[in-house]
């Protein structure tokens, strides 16, 4: 099928990829026109396993292309995505500036048949507003066309994208028009080939669903999050409370893992937006007020555990901090913890030497050239001259240090370990101070 992909981000980009990949022809636009330029060239604008491969081998076989131009990009398609951004507006909803524009010009230069799929997270109802805005281009040109607005969310994780998108665990569906469903059928076949993925319902339910999905992980975050600082407090170990709960089935195992916090472009703004959806219908949104509550304090936990072991002495002492992106496998630092921690650091006066394996560049975006930080090319270089250690995303690559090494790097012998990657005997025998979330160490 031919398609059309607004927004080349880590939905857009991912999504368009993938849909080229099972043979569709794809053609993804985008108002960047460095990054359509350079992905024109096989620079790929974000780091995502497997992604650069798959963009370049489909680009070059011809059925994946980057543009600019908009109105041959809604010349092409039978089905035209939108996949921009959606972020928080002052009051925390969705800002759907970036969604009405593209629907806009969608209304401007359709002139034929199609599907209009909204693939950003979007608060119920904006389907509406889409197939409003589209009407109202139509009618202000005197076209007469038909389309139908559909939404289909998107659940793909960063770090995971590709595999997410090329074997997703269900594909959301919601229209009103028959016609429409069965086409999103035929073009999301080859992903529905094993079992039935694909849940099909009401525009709204649909909608609706993004949020749903989003909010419960973040729920189940916020809860471990405050069970650790309860398991702090009374000295037992989050860890074996996690083990505990997670072997029974109605629990499980995912996302019961304590933190420095969530981060990242969705659940922090999905759950505000999801929380004023339910303050503009009349609902006070309780639960999640507090999810994002306890979020936002567990941002500053890692400094709270820093200021206690220093007895609020962090001035002029330096800081190894390990991780810089929201989780591992991206280089995505929206929202991240660690721009919380990197700051209340420097507001006491301390400095910081950073690694993270992938989002180094976009740290230099953020942050710049400025004192107190130093942007390493690795994990050991971090440690050299550092007294501390603070380990905030949870890569790979530091779950398995060598302890004897840190005891002679580190001036202070201390780690602050964010994302409890190192059991505390082990640290602790070789010779170091060891801080974890919810270890019962700190009573
Ligand atoms: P992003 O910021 O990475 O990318 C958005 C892209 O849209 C940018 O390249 C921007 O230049 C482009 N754009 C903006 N206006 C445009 C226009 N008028 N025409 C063409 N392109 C335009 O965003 P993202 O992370 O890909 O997220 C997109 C949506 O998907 C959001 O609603 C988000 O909540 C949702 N979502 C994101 C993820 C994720 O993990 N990032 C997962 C699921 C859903």
């Amino acid at each position: 099928m031919r398609l059309t992909i607004f927004g080349t981000g880590y939905v857009g980009l991912v999504t368009g990829t993938c849909l080229a990949e099972v043979g569709h022809d794809v053609v993804c636009v985008d108002i960047d026109a460095d990054k359509v330029a350079g992905l024109k060239r096989g620079v790929i604008p974000i780091y995502e396993p497997g992604l650069a491969p798959m963009v370049q081998a489909n680009h070059a076989a011809g059925r994946l292309d980057f543009t600019t131009d908009a109105a041959t990009a809604v010349a092409h398609g039978d089905v035209i995505f939108i996949a921009v951004g959606t972020p928080p507006d002052e009051d925390g909803s969705a800002d759907l500036k970036y969604v009405l524009a593209v629907a806009q010009t969608i209304g401007k230069h359709l002139a034929r048949n199609a599907v209009v799929v909204n693939k950003s997270t979007v608060p119920v109802g904006t389907a509406d507003k889409v197939r409003a805005a589209i009407a109202q281009e139509l009618k202000a040109r005197g076209a007469d066309v038909a389309f139908d607005v559909v939404s289909n969310p998107e659940f793909l994780k960063e770090g995971d994208a590709v595999k997410d998108c090329m074997r997703p665990d269900r594909i959301v569906i919601g229209a009103s028009s028959p016609q429409a469903i069965e086409k999103m059928k035929r073009l999301y076949a080859p992903f529905n080939r094993n079992h039935e993925r694909i849940v099909a319902m009401d525009v709204r339910s649909a909608e609706l669903t993004k949020y749903a999905a989003n909010a419960m992980l973040a729920t189940k975050i916020s809860f471990m999050n405050e069970i650790a600082n309860i398991a702090e407090k009374v000295g037992a170990d989050i860890e074996h409370v996690r083990q505990g709960i997670g072997s029974d089935p109605r629990i499980g195992w995912h996302f019961i893992y304590p933190g420095a916090g969530y981060g990242g472009s969705c659940f922090p703004k999905d759950v505000q937006a999801l929380a004023r959806t339910a303050r503009q219908v009349g609902h006070e949104a309780a639960l999640l007020q507090a999810v994002e509550t306890v979020n936002d304090r567990q941002k500053g936990h890692l400094f709270e555990l820093i200021a206690r072991h220093y007895d609020g002495e962090v001035s002029g002492r330096t800081f190894a901090v390990w991780g810089l992106a929201f989780k591992p496998n991206t280089d995505d630092m929206r929202e991240a913890s660690s721009r919380r921690l990197l700051q209340q650091l420097w507001d006491a006066g301390a400095h910081v030497r950073a690694y993270d394996p992938e989002a180094a560049q976009e740290a230099g975006r953020i942050f710049g050239q400025r004192d107190g930080l130093v942007l390493c090319e690795s994990a050991s270089q971090a440690l050299e001259g550092a007294d501390a250690l603070v380990v905030v995303t949870e890569w790979k690559q530091f779950r398995s240090p060598d302890f004897a090494r840190l005891h002679a790097s580190l001036r202070d012998r201390v780690i602050f370990d964010g994302r409890n990657l190192y059991e505390p005997d082990e640290v602790e025998a070789a010779g170091l101070a060891y801080w974890g979330i919810g270890r019962g160490r700190s009573i």
